[in-house]
Formats: C-alpha cells, structure tokens, sequence
C-alpha cells in the first residue's frame, strides 16, 4: 500500500469520525424541532430547557449523548426522567451521518483531486464505483448504486439532510403522532429537487418514487378505512424521491414487517391494546435506513434464494 492510499483511508475515516460527532450535534438539534414543531413552538427561542422544571441548560448539559449518561436520563434541578428518546436520536443521527459518509466516492475526496495518478486500490470504507456511467445510462434500476460507495459531495449533502427530517419525523411521531405538514410538505420538494438535480435518482424515478410512495399509502388508507395517517403518505413523498419507486416499495413491506412483529409482540406482552394506535413512522424510518443501504442487496438474496 503506497503513501498515497493511506491518506485515502486517513481522509475518508477522519471524515467520517467528523460527520458521526456533526451528527449527533445535529441530531440534538432535531430534538428540539420534533419537540417544538408540534407545539408551534420556535425551534431558536427561548433555550433549550427541562421541560418540567424550565430551568434552562447549561452547555456542559447540551453534550449530544454524553449528557444524559453522565446525567443519567434525569434533569440535573428536579430530577424529572428525560427520555431516553434523546439520546438515541442523536446516536442515530451520528450513525447515519458517518455510515453516508463512509459511502463517499474515493474520487471526491481531496486527495485524489490533487494527485494525478488514478486511484487504484479502493480502500475498504470507500468501494469506488463507475456511478457517473451506470446513471446517465439510467436504465437498469438494479445496476444503479444507491449509497454504494458512490456519493459524491452533492449527493452526500443530500442524504444527511435527509437523515436529519426523516429523525425529525420519527420524533414527532413519538411526541405528538403526528407528521406535520409544515415539515413534510416543504421536505417534499426539498428532497424530489435535491435528488434530482444531484443525481441521486434520475428526474423520471424521482417522480415516480413520490408518486408509488404517497399512492401506496393513500390506497391503504382507503381499504382499511383510515387506519394509515396521510401523514405517513406525505412522509413517504420525501422517501419516494430519495429512493425511487421499487426501494420505496421494499422500504414499506419491511416497515409493515418491523412493525407486524413488534406490534404482536407488545400484544402478546399485553402492552398494546385492540384499537390502541401505535407510532408507525419509526419502523418506516428504520425500513428507510436499512432499503437505502442494503436494499438492493436483498432483493437479490429474496430473487437466489427464495423465488
Ligand atoms: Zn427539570
């Protein structure tokens, strides 16, 4: 391995340990707008406080996960439990900042951008990809990569984005079961020009995702006679657009999956009753999370080993 393949590595990893601490800042962040977006509360003012006491925190109270360990999930004034919804959004939103950014194309890294020699030997964390071919051709959707190794700055900038509304959902969904439509409706449009304009589908198959994503939804809506929110239709117009048609599809039958089983389970366990409803945006989002990664790669493993 040459000098010039180890700076690759060092690059990419710096960069993703950078994006996985930027990402839990922003996922704290996130917090604050799934708690206050509901309440029609503003996301700036005032400071973040405890929402029992309304004691306003203290910057060493603000550490993205570390606070609540070290505070044990209890406000440090009058001991109110803080959810453990916290912290896990801001680990979350880490997570999938670093794992994106370990999805960086070895070639848009800097230092492949000052070195004239061609960049052979990928390093593990960053699988180089003919991408820029297999998406102006844009016609054998299995052949296109989708967070393979083959993001560029752009897209990548894309996908944190989306990383951040798609968390934001999931908590509002937990705090006040609702997708609101002034962060949906905007996200929409957001995300169907963002993947667009940056390749991350073409324009047809971004169209198509919203159209397949918000139809589905609004299909289940009318044979279960309203059991499926429209807010979930609208959420499913930003994923449709990042995911295009067929992964979007895949993402709600996994979602369906997820949520059948921890649904029966809580049933079982006696938790969850008949008519109780129960948030269903987590399971879309952790659906989302794992088609948009390993999507493709288990469409294949369904077509070998099960049809
Ligand atoms: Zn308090």
């Amino acid at each position: 391995m040459g000098l010039f393949e180890i700076s690759q590595i060092l690059i990419s990893q710096i960069l993703v340990w950078l994006l996985f601490v930027y990402g839990t800042v922003f996922g704290s962040f996130i917090n604050v707008v799934a708690y206050r977006v509901p309440r029609k509360e503003s996301v700036v003012f005032p400071r973040s406080h405890c929402p029992t006491c309304q004691h306003a925190l203290a910057p060493y109270e603000l550490i993205p996960v570390l606070s609540w360990i070290v505070l044990g999930g209890k406000c440090r004034h009058c001991k109110a439990r803080v959810s453990v919804r916290y912290p896990i959004i801001e680990l979350a939103t880490g997570v999938l900042w670093a794992l994106s950014a370990s999805r960086l194309s070895a070639t848009h890294l800097p230092a492949a951008q000052l070195s004239a020699t061609p960049f052979s030997a990928a390093p593990p964390s960053v699988v180089t990809q003919p991408s820029v071919v297999t998406q102006s051709s844009g016609h054998a959707w299995a052949a296109a990569p989708l967070l393979a190794g083959s993001l560029s700055l752009e897209q990548l900038g894309v996908w944190l984005l989306f990383w951040l509304y798609l968390m934001a959902v999931v908590g509002t969904d937990l705090t006040a079961m609702v997708v609101p439509n002034i962060l949906s409706l905007p996200a929409a449009l957001v995300f169907l020009l963002g993947s667009g304009f940056t390749g991350v589908q073409s324009w047809p198959m971004a169209i198509a995702g919203m159209v397949v994503g918000y139809g589905m939804i609004w299909l289940i809506r009318l044979i279960s006679r309203g059991r499926m929110g429209l807010g979930d239709a609208k959420l499913y117009l930003s994923i449709g657009a990042m995911l295009g048609p067929w992964l979007t599809v895949e993402s709600f039958i996994l979602a369906c999956v997820f949520g059948l089983i921890v649904g029966v389970g809580l049933r079982l366990a006696g938790r969850l009753g008949r008519r109780e409803y129960f948030a269903f945006v987590p399971y879309i989002a952790i659906a989302t999370v794992v088609t948009a990664f390993y999507g493709r790669a288990l469409i294949q493993m369904y077509i070998q080993h099960v049809l």
